[in-house]
């Protein structure tokens, strides 16, 4: 599929995704350094790498989605539950050491053998809630690259205008069609918080029509650790409106001048922290996080 911004004209500090613009809300001073200043942003690549900022949860998360794009890949009469586990043995990988053989021990944020173990099993558990939750032979319209690695090809065919200015752009789990005239878009949590951010559901339900050219008639959540599902029919909300609150969160970044530090339970994961001026509330804030805490889409 062409992306409606030429690949090589792309300037990313005028594109603008659901978690960058969920970032400036938890904290000025994050999103800062992360897109704004030169020296931290080129810094963030080389931090992510590091064991320190490598967090289990997020692992196990890339893993399982990873292992349902890689099941949706294989033809229909191979899509059987048994297969799913075997997609997991693929996907188990640091994304900081990609070569590293299983188990991965620090570099997928482990701190013992039995923790992987512990955390494979809920992988797996998850993989089987998929199954009795998820549609297993869809019409696909849109499913991730199997090339997880370089999945910043998949953010860059995703980029759609938003006005003259600015793009969007973001990262859907899967979009198939729901009826003959419209799409579902559908996202897997990982998380063990079974809180909807319904910005992030509009603001897809947005990318998705201008992208596809479709009508989006529902989003659901597919808790997996749960089997739990939630609909959304978009019923009050047009398009036109959510790309207004969109342009407005953009607008009040642009207008921003003091990126004040936001200290919160996100300070634990937070790869500034030993940068961020909010030193003494930071370390509050780091001592009293559970790792488990936080969502599975860290924004960094
Ligand atoms: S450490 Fe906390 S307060 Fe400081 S920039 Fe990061 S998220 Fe914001």
């Amino acid at each position: 599929m062409q992306s409606k911004t030429k690949a090589q004209n792309i300037d990313y500090s005028r594109v603008y995704s659901p978690s960058k613009l969920n970032l400036f809300g938890q904290c000025p001073k994050a999103y800062h350094f992360s897109y704004l200043d030169p020296v931290y942003r080129r810094m963030k690549y080389k931090l992510q790498k590091m064991p320190e900022f490598i967090w289990k949860f997020h692992t196990l998360g890339k893993a399982v989605h990873n292992a349902i794009t890689f099941f949706y890949y294989l033809k229909p009469e191979e899509r059987t539950k048994k297969n799913l586990p075997v997609q997991l043995k693929k996907t188990w990988v640091s994304e900081a050491m990609p070569n590293k053989k299983m188990p991965l021990g620090e570099w997928g944020g482990f701190k013992s053998l039995e923790e992987e173990r512990e955390a494979y099993r809920e992988a797996l558990k998850m993989l089987k809630n998929f199954y009795q939750l998820a549609e297993i032979e869809p019409e696909i319209k849109y499913l991730p690259t199997k090339d997880f690695a370089n999945s910043i090809e998949d953010y860059k065919d995703l980029i759609t205008p938003l006005s003259e200015d600015f793009s969007i752009s973001g990262k859907f789990d899967l979009v198939i069609r729901s009826s003959p005239d419209a799409l579902q878009v559908i996202d897997f949590k990982t998380s063990k918080s079974e809180e909807a951010d319904e910005f992030q559901l509009e603001f897809y339900k947005a990318l998705a029509e201008e992208r596809f050219e479709e009508r989006v008639e529902k989003a659901s959540l597919y808790f997996l650790r749960t089997a739990n599902q939630k609909d959304f029919a978009f019923k009050d909300v047009s398009t036109a409106v959510i790309k207004d609150e969109i342009m407005s969160r953009i607008n009040r970044i642009l207008s921003e001048r003091e990126f004040e530090p936001k200290p919160s339970k996100l300070c634990k994961f937070c790869l500034f922290q030993t940068f961020c001026p909010a030193k003494e509330k930071v370390k509050e804030m780091v001592e009293t996080t559970k790792g488990e805490d936080f969502s599975d889409d860290l924004p960094f």
